[in-house]
């Protein structure tokens, strides 16, 4: 992930964003992509391609390997481990 994807990512953390797990966006609170700007599953693409989010990289603390279709290395790190915003960033590949 770049410098960019990664500052809007601790901006969110330090701003108190709330996150969503499972889901883009449920009420106020929004998961990594959502913060990111993904709003539909169209967007996912052009978002990972803006911030050079590598999806096939494996998980950095279970080393489960993405299938670039089930699995997102991003939404698992969001969803799977729960890991908040700044974390998120700080752990990303
Ligand atoms: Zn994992």
């Amino acid at each position: 992930m770049n410098q960019a994807g990664r500052d809007l990512l601790r901006a969110a953390w330090l701003r108190g964003q709330p996150q969503a797990f499972g889901h883009l966006r449920v009420d106020d609170a929004l998961c990594a992509y959502g913060v990111l700007g993904v709003v539909t599953i169209e967007d996912f693409a052009s978002i990972e391609q803006r911030y050079q989010i590598d999806t096939l990289a494996p998980c950095p603390l279970c080393g489960a390997r993405s299938n670039g279709v089930a699995m997102r290395l991003l939404a698992h790190l969001n969803d799977h481990h729960e890991l908040d915003f700044a974390k998120i960033a700080e752990l990303y590949p």
